[in-house]
């Protein structure tokens, strides 16, 4: 008759548990609706199956207490969701084949002969290398200025910022303006238009913190991209 006990109290253990279980399920349903409301591009991997604890609740020798699966699944959700956060911020070294390692920070070094501020980096590469985006946004304006020869004005998607990239050799076929770009995408190619030394032919490329009226011409507060594109 033990042995009948003993199954018995296993059955009502097992059901008890899957009942809780099935609560803790619901719950974490709940916490990944949330969250893949927050990180709306990865719905399928922010919510947990409710299947994995019913299989562990079966277990009649695993203690009833539901904060194993909820930990792991919060623990699923965080680590899908951080990566993801960080790698949007990143910029990207905006010449192929520069790595953060190669560049060097011009931001404060005068030009005009001490009139003014650099306000910018400049990437050496060899005339010809691909220029790429280095941050998705929109072609705001392609234009050919004295000193910066030819330039890409870039706004990012929530129009405050804007990436300037100059002595353009080429443009990539076929970019205008209004053209959505991605990170990574190519703008065209390093050369040395404008007030550029022919002999040392590079990027010039400036971040502007801007207003989301303002227009790409006025006047706007330059951030060193040096940090930016080292600090990772
Ligand atoms: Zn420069």
């Amino acid at each position: 008759m033990q042995i009948v006990d003993r199954i018995l109290t296993i059955i009502i253990t097992a059901t008890l548990t899957s009942a809780v279980w099935i609560v803790a399920g619901g719950s974490l349903i709940e916490n990944a609706t949330a969250d893949s409301q927050r990180a709306a591009t990865r719905p399928a991997e922010a919510a947990p199956s409710p299947v994995p604890p019913i299989v562990l609740g079966n277990d009649s020798m695993m203690e009833p207490g539901a904060t194993d699966a909820a930990d792991a699944g919060g623990l699923d959700v965080e680590t899908v969701a951080t990566p993801d956060a960080d790698t949007a911020r990143q910029l990207m070294v905006p010449v192929k084949n520069i790595r953060p390692g190669d560049l060097t920070d011009t931001f404060s070094d005068t030009r005009g002969g001490g009139a003014r501020m650099h306000e910018a980096i400049d990437i050496m590469a060899p005339r010809g290398t691909s220029v790429v985006a280095a941050a998705p946004g929109v072609v705001e304006k392609l234009f050919t200025s004295k000193a910066g020869g030819k330039t890409i004005y870039v706004r990012s998607p929530d129009r405050l910022t804007i990436h300037y990239y100059a002595h353009l050799d080429e443009y990539a076929q076929g970019l205008k303006e209004g053209q959505r770009v991605r990170r990574g995408q190519r703008l065209g190619t390093v050369g040395s238009s404008g007030n550029a030394d022919d002999a040392s032919p590079h990027l010039h490329f400036a971040i502007l913190q801007t207003t989301e009226q303002a227009e790409w011409w006025e006047p706007a507060n330059a951030v060193n991209p040096f940090p930016l594109l080292t600090d990772r």
